[in-house]
């Protein structure tokens, strides 16, 4: 067999790809029927595949290269770490320099006594940890019953058993036996798609006091945790009304159960402040963090956890943990990602700068004939696509529409995710504003021709 190199046709490429690579979250038949776009370079936004397009890159991968492509400084850091010392662990009384410069690091980033950092090589598995975390901690404090973790429906926190039973997607639920015991769901603040008559503000009270409905149906005695994420990232850039957050905190102060933010895809910059918790003025015992943290460089997570819930497991030993946590080629990267971020001030610039204009700029595609809402928040932004924008209608064929969207994107050189029939965009934290107002007549190409596709189709009926 011949060596499989980018100097092959895309073609046999693609039918290598279908016959033995298994891809997450596709339809394998379907994806082998019209072969996988090959990605093979990258620089800054841009993405290069192998027939040669320049792809501008909405999605920062999957939200997760904030600092942009292509940075020698995060290669060379890589290749330092692992002449130096490729590997080794962080079990049974041992440690190394990257691990500890980085959990020190994080500390001084991380608002209040957020000061302790357990380490994970991925946010799914950052958020098996605190599932088991919490827990433990209770078990520890003398309260085993309280054992139970809330979370929130079309949650995104992972895809591992426990990770996905805390994320409120149907669909994952239905496969493999989801969720685990001892995970219950309330509503999300979803203004837009379930607010009815609502104010927004109103809508985010309510939906914020299902929390201490739920509590007080559980007993507070059996309540471990809640769980979210500040904005809502897979579940389609939901960002909740202003009045969402202080209640939640109201009800976690009151009721004594820990608050865990997943900061996974909101962490280092993505809302224009180091954590989105800064942004929302959240309290957390425990931050999720992953992706943005060594921009997608090298896999790892990690849990940010506070002085009381730090000491109350250290006080005996945590039966927990991975091969890879705090490994130190991933923890040297993320650490030189981090002070490519501070030394370039690549987070006031998302604050001061980026996420003003795209705010502007995005919000102007809201006089769209398909668009219901574009919001956005730092550098995550969505549309909700609509056939009826008074009526905040769905689509009477859920998804078709964002499906085709994503599709006249790419044909536009423009990766734009679809959630259903919301588009999102979460782009590299360094975008210009050139950049974004390219992003921006890009994306509004893409509706345009997803709009006469849908009449072509007959396909924007709204839902009875
Ligand atoms: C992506 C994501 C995760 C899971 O991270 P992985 O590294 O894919 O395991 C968890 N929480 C949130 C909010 C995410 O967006």
């Amino acid at each position: 067999m011949t060596a499989v190199s980018d100097n092959l046709p895309t073609a046999a490429l693609q039918r290598l790809d279908a016959a033995h690579h298994m891809h997450p979250f596709t339809a394998g038949a379907e994806l082998a029927a019209r072969g996988a776009r090959v990605i093979t370079r990258a620089d800054g936004v841009w993405l290069t595949d192998s027939e040669g397009n320049r792809i501008l890159d909405g999605m920062a991968g999957l939200w997760c290269v904030n600092v942009g492509y292509g940075r020698e400084e995060l290669a060379e850091a890589a290749a330092r770490q692992m002449r130096a010392l490729p590997y080794y662990n962080t079990f049974f009384q041992t440690t190394h320099v990257p691990a500890i410069a980085l959990a020190a690091k994080l500390a001084e980033l991380a608002p209040d006594d957020l000061n302790h950092v357990f380490f994970a090589g991925s946010g799914s598995e950052a958020n098996e940890t605190n599932i088991r975390m919490a827990r433990h901690y209770w078990a520890r404090k003398g309260k085993p019953g309280k054992q139970i973790i809330i979370s929130r429906r079309n949650a995104y926190h992972g895809s591992s058993m426990g990770s996905a039973s805390l994320g409120g997607m149907a669909g994952m639920h239905a496969q493999g036996g989801l969720p685990i015991p001892g995970i219950v769901h309330i509503d999300q603040p979803n203004w837009w798609a379930e607010g009815g008559e609502m104010s927004p503000e109103e809508f985010g009270r309510a939906r914020a006091r299902q929390l201490e409905e739920t509590i007080a149906a559980l007993g507070e005695d059996r309540v471990a945790a809640f769980i979210a994420e500040p904005v809502q990232g897979a579940g389609g850039v939901i960002i909740p009304p202003e009045s969402y957050w202080p209640e939640i905190q109201r009800i976690c102060d009151a009721h004594d159960i820990l608050l865990i933010a997943d900061e996974v895809i909101c962490g280092f910059g993505r809302t224009g402040e180091w954590f989105a918790s800064q942004s929302y003025r959240i309290r957390p015992h425990i931050v999720t963090v992953a992706k943005g943290l060594a921009s997608g460089y090298q896999p790892i997570g990690g849990s940010i956890v506070c002085d009381a819930v730090a000491e109350v497991i250290g006080g005996g030993e945590f039966n927990h943990g991975y091969t890879y946590s705090g490994h130190p080629v991933a923890c040297a990267v993320a650490l030189e990602n981090l002070r490519l971020l501070e030394e370039e001030r690549v987070v006031e610039h998302v604050r001061d700068t980026a996420a003003p204009h795209l705010a502007r700029a995005w919000a102007g595609l809201a006089d769209h004939p398909l668009v219901g809402e574009a919001v956005s928040r730092g550098l995550l932004a969505s549309l909700a696509l609509t056939p009826d924008k008074g009526a905040r209608a769905p689509f009477a064929e859920p998804g078709a529409a964002g499906l085709i969207c994503r599709e006249r994107a790419f044909a536009n050189n423009l990766v734009m995710r679809h959630v259903g029939d919301r588009m999102v965009i979460a782009p590299p934290l360094v975008i210009t504003p050139a950049e974004i107002d390219e992003l921006i007549a890009r994306a509004r190409a893409a509706l345009d021709e997803t709009h006469a596709a849908l009449d072509a189709r007959g396909l924007m009926g709204a839902a009875a």
